[in-house]
């Protein structure tokens, strides 16, 4: 029987293990993770020390019994420290031992670890992590032993600004620290951004961009008790880390080819540049349809579709990705932002020659008197050929629905001049007969 090992068992290892166990039968399936507890949804981290969720028990959807009862063997506390490709071996260490396996096929799913700033200071206690289970239980278990007042938060992209807003539900005094001038600066241009920060401000939050930290400061008990940056310094008896991920490739980097930032190099088929070894989630890159090429994007949604894909082609089936456009969303104190794709800004970075249309109206005609928020909608095209590269929706109503639309529809290329003239249907309780896609569609250059 063939025998696939998968290391590293969150969401992207849980789906290629679910995979190949629901379709192929004649597979031997070993599965090592160094932590104790399986598929975490780090989403809901923030939910749960904001308390807008009682407990953190339901972030979970699978576990060890459950992965075994299909028929996986799997270890847990059990850190893989060396692969050996060319004889396709590996040395695996459990509880201080250190032991040896073999496969035919192996799966990395070894994901990301958050980045610490490498600065004076980033030793002192009750500075934090946030991606693991053990990581909100430990901020939360010392929220409520000790009085702390100054929680500082370092980096303003999604997993930051959240848990700015948890801290503050808790009512901390927050201060968001970022060293770009705009808050979510990889998701959304100028005009979103300073809505976000509007909000943020709004509801209490000390928004401080355009600073660098370079400097911790403690007590004499090692507790962190200033943040320093370029330009002011700030009082804090918690600092949050969120200033970004690096990809877990020790195990396999002196012989597989990365990608710019260290992450496996895969192709279409999760398939790494040994034959036999493919690598899935945060620890490899995804086909980006956006700019027509490989990326870097850490998503809980592309480690599990890239666990599919992998789990597919391990067992022999032919299925490549059809790429992905990074999508992603977040809402804070009711304001909802999805982003698709690139924004203006990430364009112009990378030298891409794009042009924008812009619309903001009410979602429901002006008669719908009750719960009629605003929309405000951009779409970005590619000048040379006007297909669709990016989109951006601002409201505090549900408008998640609208940008998967564009996801697909930058998938498949269509032109902002197909689009204007999509068949969208009209019903007052939902749009406006123009609606604002249609609009904005229609008023592109
Ligand atoms: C706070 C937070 C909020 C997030 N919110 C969202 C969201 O709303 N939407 C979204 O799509 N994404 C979100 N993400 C991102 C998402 O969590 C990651 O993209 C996802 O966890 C990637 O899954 P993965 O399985 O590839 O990697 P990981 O989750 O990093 O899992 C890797 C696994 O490999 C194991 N491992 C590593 N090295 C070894 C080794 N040598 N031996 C054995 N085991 C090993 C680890 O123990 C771990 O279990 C969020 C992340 C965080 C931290």
């Amino acid at each position: 029987m063939e025998k696939i090992v998968i290391i590293g068992a969150n969401h992207a290892g849980t789906a290629a293990i679910k995979t190949i166990l629901s379709n192929y039968k004649d597979k031997e399936v070993v599965v090592y993770d160094k932590n104790s507890n399986i598929s975490f949804l780090g989403c809901g981290m923030a939910l749960w020390i904001g308390e807008q969720i009682s407990s953190g028990e339901g972030l979970f959807y699978s576990s060890k019994e459950d992965l075994e009862s299909m028929g996986a063997k799997v270890n847990m506390n059990s850190e893989v420290k060396s692969v050996d490709f060319i004889n396709k071996k590996i040395v695996v260490s459990v509880e201080g031992n250190d032991i040896e396996d073999n496969y035919d096929k192996l799966i990395l799913a070894t994901g990301s670890t958050p980045r610490m700033l490498d600065i004076e200071g980033n030793d002192l206690n009750n500075i934090q992590m946030v991606k693991l289970y053990q990581n909100a239980k430990e901020v939360i278990v010392k929220l409520e032993k000790e009085k702390f007042e100054n929680v500082v938060v370092i980096g303003a992209g999604y997993i930051g600004v959240e848990l700015a807003e948890a801290f503050k539900r808790l009512d901390k005094n927050v201060t968001l620290i970022d060293h770009c001038p705009r808050v979510l600066n990889g998701y959304y241009d100028d005009i979103f951004t300073d809505e976000m920060e509007r909000n943020l401000s709004n509801h209490g939050i000390n928004v401080a961009l355009n600073e660098t930290v370079i400097k911790f400061t403690g007590d004499e008990n090692n507790n962190v008790n200033k943040v320093i940056t370029d330009k002011k310094e700030y009082n804090a008896d918690m600092v949050i880390m969120a200033v970004g991920f690096n990809p877990n490739t020790d195990i396999g980097k002196n012989y597989l080819k990365l990608y710019e930032n260290g992450a496996y190099l895969t192709n279409k088929k999760c398939q790494t540049s040994d034959k036999d070894v493919y690598a899935i989630g945060d620890c490899a890159t995804v086909y980006n349809n956006a700019i027509e090429n490989y990326d870097y994007i850490a998503l809980a949604t592309n480690a599990v579709r890239s666990g599919i894909i992998a789990a597919h082609n391990v067992c022999g089936t032919n299925i490549e990705s059809e790429g992905v456009q990074g999508s992603s969303a977040i809402s804070i104190y009711n304001l909802n932002m999805v982003s698709t794709g690139l924004t203006v800004s990430q364009a112009k970075s990378m030298n891409i020659d794009v042009d924008y249309t812009d619309y903001e109206d009410t979602k429901k005609p002006a008669f719908m008197e009750v719960e009629n928020p605003k929309v405000k909608i951009r779409i970005v095209y590619r000048k040379e050929d006007r297909v669709i590269v990016g989109t951006q929706i601002m409201s505090t109503y549900d408008i998640s629905m609208g940008i998967h639309m564009f996801s697909l529809a930058i998938q498949e290329k269509l032109t902002i001049d197909k689009l204007a003239l999509l068949d969208l249907f009209f019903l007052p309780h939902f749009n406006q007969p123009y609606n604002f896609i249609t609009m904005a569609a229609l008023n592109a250059k």
